[in-house]
C-alpha cells in the first residue's frame, strides 16, 4: 500500500453502529418481510453485515449504478446492473447504500424502484456528507454523518482498491 491512510470509524464503532440500525429497521417494519436492496458494489460490506444482524424475515436483491471516477462524481448515473420487477412489486423495499454524497444515485433509485410498485422504499446509507448535496436527499436510517472527506474502506474503493479494509478510512495526502 503507497498512500498513507488514516482511520476515521474503527471496525468496533462501525459493528455497533450497525447492529442499532439493524433493530432499528426491525421495529419499524413490526414483523414484515424486507427486501434489502445492495447498491453494488460499495454497500456488499454493509449490507452483509446488516443482514447478519437482522432478526427477521428478509431477501436480498442486488442493483448496480455508477457516477463515480476516481475521486470525482461524473454526475450523470448509469444503472449497470437492473432489478427484476417481480422480486420488488408490492414489497417492503429498503435500499441499502455505502454513502450519500450529492444525493443523486438515491434519488434515481428511489424513482427507479418506484416505477416497480413496491409496498414502500426506505433508504439506509451508512456514511452521509450532508454538505456535499446537490439534490435535496435525506436517508431514513444513517449510520454515521462525516465531513467533506474522501473516505475509503469496508466496500468504499479508491480507485477499486482499499474496499476490503473492515474501517473507514481517509488517505493522507502529505
Ligand atoms: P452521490 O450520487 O450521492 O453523489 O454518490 C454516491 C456514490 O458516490 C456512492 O455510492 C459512492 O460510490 C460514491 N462516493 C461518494 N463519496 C465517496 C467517498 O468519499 N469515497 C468513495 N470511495 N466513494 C464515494
Amino acid at each position: 500500500m503507497k498512500e498513507k491512510i488514516q482511520i476515521l470509524i474503527n471496525e468496533e464503532e462501525l459493528q455497533k453502529r450497525i447492529k442499532e440500525i439493524a433493530l432499528e429497521i426491525k421495529n419499524d417494519f413490526n414483523g414484515e418481510e424486507v427486501v434489502f436492496c445492495s447498491v453494488l458494489k460499495g454497500a456488499v460490506f454493509f449490507t452483509v453485515d446488516l443482514m447478519k444482524n437482522y432478526d427477521g424475515d428478509c431477501s436480498l436483491e442486488c442493483v448496480r449504478v455508477s457516477s463515480y471516477e476516481g475521486e470525482n462524481s461524473t454526475g450523470k448515473i448509469t444503472l449497470k446492473i437492473p432489478l427484476k420487477k417481480e422480486n420488488i412489486e408490492g414489497k417492503n423495499i429498503v435500499i441499502v447504500e455505502d454513502i450519500v454524497d450529492t444525493g443523486r444515485t438515491f434519488k434515481y433509485l428511489v424513482e427507479y424502484i418506484k416505477d416497480f410498485n413496491p409496498k414502500c422504499v426506505k433508504t439506509c446509507t451508512l456514511l452521509d456528507k450532508k454538505a456535499r448535496r446537490v439534490v435535496q436527499f435525506d436517508a431514513d436510517y444513517v449510520g454515521f454523518s462525516i465531513d467533506d472527506l474522501f473516505v475509503i474502506g469496508y466496500g468504499l474503493d479508491y480507485d477499486e482498491k482499499y474496499r476490503n479494509l473492515p474501517y473507514i478510512a481517509i488517505v493522507k495526502n502529505d
